[in-house]
């Protein structure tokens, strides 16, 4: 049993479940503080209901005050600014009625989730914008380019340079000096790079760039279609001179400017001579196959699918690495024309052979699909196996080379139809991350590796890994 006990000094432990204790000193204490309770519920019910609740006017206000003032909020509570002292009272109160009211009936609490869950949905609104904001640029291609009347050509080029992300730069980070007086067509094409960036979704138009290209080469002054790898090709360079004349800037050619070695070597003396030439893009031939020649590719494919049924490998396709070797081939120099020996100092027969002798960081490759000469003006649509990660070492002729080989494919050219009638489109790898999207004149739509490359690729963009 439980009892109350004396110690040594005299003091008094009191038991609290002793029976006595309880009816002498604290029954009417009890009834005191119930009474109390209940009566803080009845004042509380009455505050919380109703559309004139204290909850419901401190959530509509701060409501009110966050959408305009929301960067106040985080002031500290000292600042003399009081509609942020308003505000921080606020929240102070309703958080403070909220514990208070948690002793009410299942409908008040209710109530009080509601209006609580109102003002936590207020204070989180702008991280769920800007959430969705981040999710909208993640699935956005970016901008897309208006066709001027047949200037799907333009429109390509454009796309296929601005997903080059080094050559982005170099235009986006001029020296600030450079950028008081641009020249024409820098300004344009900078001013129109600046407006994709800023355009996640939807179009604008490449007109200011296509005047400025027109001035300096009258074939793209009209509406007719043109070649867009000429266009590419005129655009960069036209880029690359007016920086150098102004400025002396030779960022976009120590970029994109390689070389070829074309080493001859002459049959009679056997002395070798080597000349260098730069080049911004390569044309790489494609040999078609008699089957294409004459149009008898269908049967030729269901000939090779019959074939590889049986275990006998036909391939149909050609190879971007055929390709480099088609371009790098040795070339006899006799029948058709020879060469001038200094040594020898007569035309004699000689060999030829071409030689990759420094690879630029950006690398363009030109498939040669279209042919014009007096006899055969055509497209060649062989299928091009196009690899997403490219190795050139083994057709680098220099010894020490001392910068990698291997490139990433960042953007393709394609074009369908004939060579009388046809369309560009770009497919290209976002520069924020990595995925692709089709650039279709100002439609844009997310696509795949698969996609860029199961095209009649027309041109190629590749990136040399660091
Ligand atoms: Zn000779």
């Amino acid at each position: 049993m439980y009892s109350n006990r004396i110690n040594i000094l005299g003091q008094v432990h009191l038991n609290p479940f002793n029976s006595s204790y309880l009816n002498e000193y604290s029954f009417s204490g009890i009834a005191i503080i119930i009474l109390l309770i209940l009566f803080t519920i009845i004042i509380d019910t009455r505050q919380c209901s109703g559309s004139g609740s204290i909850v419901a006017a401190c959530s509509k206000q701060f409501q009110s005050v966050s959408r305009t003032t929301w960067p106040d909020v985080h002031q500290t509570s000292t600042s003399t600014n009081p509609q942020t002292l308003s505000v921080t009272n606020l929240h102070k109160t309703v958080v403070d009625t909220s514990v208070a009211s948690s002793s009410s009936t299942q409908s008040q609490n209710t109530l009080n989730a509601r209006e609580t869950d109102s003002f936590f949905n207020n204070i989180g609104q702008r991280s769920i914008d800007a959430l969705t904001d981040y999710k909208n640029k993640q699935e956005s291609g970016g901008c897309g380019l208006e066709n001027l009347g047949h200037s799907c050509y333009i429109n390509s080029a454009l796309q296929c340079i601005c997903h080059i992300r080094p050559f982005v730069e170099i235009i986006l980070n001029l020296p600030e000096q450079q950028l008081l007086q641009l020249p024409p067509i820098t300004s344009a094409y900078r001013r129109l790079l600046i407006e994709m960036q800023s355009i996640l979704k939807g179009s604008t138009s490449a007109h200011e760039v296509k005047i400025c290209i027109s001035e300096l080469n009258r074939r793209f002054a009209g509406t007719d279609e043109q070649d867009s790898h000429e266009f590419l090709a005129v655009l960069i360079e036209a880029l690359h001179d007016e920086l150098m004349t102004n400025y002396q800037n030779s960022s976009i050619g120590d970029l994109m400017h390689g070389t070829l070695r074309s080493t001859v070597k002459c049959f009679a003396c056997e002395k070798e001579t080597n000349t260098d030439d730069s080049f911004l893009s390569l044309p790489l031939p494609i040999h078609r196959s008699a089957a294409a020649i004459f149009g008898f590719d269908t049967v030729k494919n269901i000939f090779a699918n019959s074939m590889a049924l049986f275990g006998f490998g036909i391939q149909t396709d050609s190879t971007l690495y055929g390709c480099f070797e088609n371009l790098l081939a040795e070339e006899q120099l006799g029948a058709n024309g020879q060469w001038f020996c200094n040594t020898c100092q007569k035309p004699t027969d000689a060999i030829k052979k071409l030689d990759l002798y420094q690879l630029p960081r950006v690398l363009i490759l030109q498939l040669k699909r279209f042919t014009y000469d007096l006899t055969d003006d055509t497209k060649i649509t062989t299928k091009i196996h196009v690899e997403e990660v490219l190795n050139l070492g083994r057709f680098v002729k220099k010894d020490d080379v001392d910068q990698s080989t291997i490139y990433d494919l960042v953007a393709v050219m394609a074009h369908t139809g004939t060579l009388t009638s046809g369309h560009y489109t770009t497919f290209a790898r976002h520069l924020n991350n990595p995925d692709w999207y089709h650039y279709n004149d100002w439609h844009v739509h997310r696509a795949s590796f698969s996609d860029a490359v199961a095209s009649d690729t027309y041109v190629l963009v590749y990136e040399r890994q660091h």
